[in-house]
């Protein structure tokens, strides 16, 4: 059982091709392992029926030769996609209950592909978070602990139980969302690998609503290829989505050499950032030496407006985010608190379905839009924003794609960080500034920091081109030869 969940995505492929293995056998030792794993809170709802199902019929499918791209691999999504007849929550009281009508299209895409469905994976509340403890599911404990003690860690967040479960060997792979970083920052604490394409990539229809404007279905799994695999089932143009782009999805998979010969990349030395552990430094530097060595030129470079992009960021994702959640208000799906009038049955049900931090971003978002503060702050940003993609822009004239570590440090404890919601924002510094530009990056799991934990080096690289990232992320893949397992699996 335990090498089964062990495999990876492109692996199992083979192995289900070549019938060695049944869709059968491989979702049953996975069910097994997600309820074992079940203290990790990785899942909001299982579907061990409708894997059983899909795997029967991938089973059948196989045997006939045919079969999508993911035919009969068990994957996990995240429940911030909209999965038809099954439980869609967004990690909200909100909707807890709420059964959608529809499948979202990136599901849809996946399920036609063959793919096998264990679940719903946890998730902060509307994807608004670093550390998946703002779940009204509860938080999600990542299968890693330190070398020193046995404390609680958190998986990274938002997309955290997707994380887990990846790391966990519950799932071989798994859906994500990534708005400033919640793809790669999770890959990065659980020590798996993550890609967020080029915002348009991957349509959103059907995926729950926090910042539109930055919003973005993504991968993860164990390995580049692997994500490389699963990005191309989710990613294609789809008229149901106005912002989704109308471009053939490359077959990255096949393309995929990891030859970085030649490439200029590119390493911003505004990413330098004040208390920046000298581990992660290290690292960093590490990264470029491993890229040299393989013949690419690392070129120092400037992204000048990089200070910024935090503090617009969180400008513009509330805003946004403040406008997407005003249609939860009880009416016609999700919660409702009776109240007096209309007005007292909106206050009533928004104070009850919403956690704290969405509470604090709506009303940070309904601020800077409000008359009066609306130039001083929304619009600002949004000029700033310019700049920054303008900063990329310059960048890559001079190079074909740029290294930077994803995350400031490794996982933290749980409940670190709780009380101060802007030492939990400082976690998206590397990752923001590419969310505003809209570009692809990957996270890759690159060494241990001195504690063991799983630390992640970022790639990111030209709008519409993946392949780079997938590129560059599979040298230093190999390169670093990353094989750690979580405490407790290895
Ligand atoms: N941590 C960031 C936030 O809280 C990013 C979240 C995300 O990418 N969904 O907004």
């Amino acid at each position: 059982m335990a090498d089964m969940t062990d495999l990876g995505l492109l692996e199992a492929r083979h192995r289900l091709a070549a019938r060695e293995l049944s869709a059968k056998e491989l979702t049953e030792a996975h069910l097994a392992a997600m309820i074992e794993a079940r203290p990790l809170n990785a899942f909001i709802t299982e579907t061990p029926e409708l894997a059983l199902a899909a795997a029967e019929a991938s089973d059948a499918r196989l045997a006939r030769g045919e079969g999508g791209l993911l035919e009969g691999l068990p994957i996990a999504i995240k429940d911030l996609f909209c999965t038809k007849g099954v439980q869609t929550t967004a990690g909200s009281r909100i909707l807890e209950g709420f059964v959608p009508p529809y499948e979202s299209t990136v599901t849809q895409r996946l399920w036609a592909e063959g793919a096998v469905p264990l679940g719903k994976t946890n998730l902060d509340e509307f994807a608004m978070g670093s550390s998946n403890v703002t779940s009204h599911f509860g938080p999600v404990r990542s299968p890693w602990t330190r070398a020193s003690d046995n404390a609680d860690l958190v998986p990274g967040g938002s997309s955290g139980g997707s994380a887990a479960a990846v790391a966990a060997r519950i799932a071989l792979a798994a859906t994500g969302t990534d708005t400033g970083g919640s793809i790669r920052q999770p890959a990065a604490f659980c020590g798996i690998t993550g890609i967020k394409p080029t915002y348009g990539r991957c349509s959103r229809f059907g995926v729950v609503a926090f910042a539109s404007s930055l919003d973005q279905p993504g991968a993860f799994g164990r390995s580049v290829e692997d994500s490389a695999l699963l990005l191309q089932a989710m990613a294609g143009y789809d008229p149901n989505d106005s912002t989704s782009a109308d471009l053939a999805v490359p077959d990255w998979t096949a393309s995929l050499k990891g030859k970085v010969k030649g490439l200029r990349i590119g390493v911003p030395k505004e990413y330098r950032v004040d208390a920046m552990p000298a581990e992660i430094e290290k690292l960093w530097q590490q990264g470029a030496d491993w890229l040299r060595a393989e013949g690419a030129e690392i070129v120092e470079i400037a992204l000048p407006h990089t200070k910024y992009a935090l503090p617009t960021y969180y400008i513009i994702a509330p805003a946004e985010a403040s406008s997407n959640l005003a249609r939860y208000d009880g009416m016609r799906y999700g919660l409702r608190v009776e109240g007096e009038t209309l007005a007292d049955m909106y206050k009533k049900t928004r104070a009850a379905g919403f956690g704290t931090e969405v509470k604090r971003r709506v009303m940070i978002g309904t601020y800077v839009l409000s008359a009066g503060y609306y130039d001083a702050y929304y619009l600002k940003a949004q000029k700033v924003r310019r700049r920054i993609v303008e900063d990329f822009e310059q960048a890559f004239g001079k190079v074909d794609a740029i290294l930077t570590p994803t995350a400031p440090s490794a996982a933290f404890r749980a409940g670190e960080k709780m009380d101060d919601p802007v030492a939990m924002y400082l976690n998206d510094v590397f990752t923001v500034p590419s969310s505003l530009a809209g570009l692809p990056a990957i996270s890759v799991p690159a060494g241990l920091s001195a504690e063991g934990l799983p630390l992640g080096l970022q790639v990111i690289g030209k709008a519409w081109d993946e392949q780079t990232v997938l590129d560059v992320g599979l040298a230093i893949e190999r390169a670093a030869a990353f094989a750690v397992m979580p405490y407790g699996l290895g």
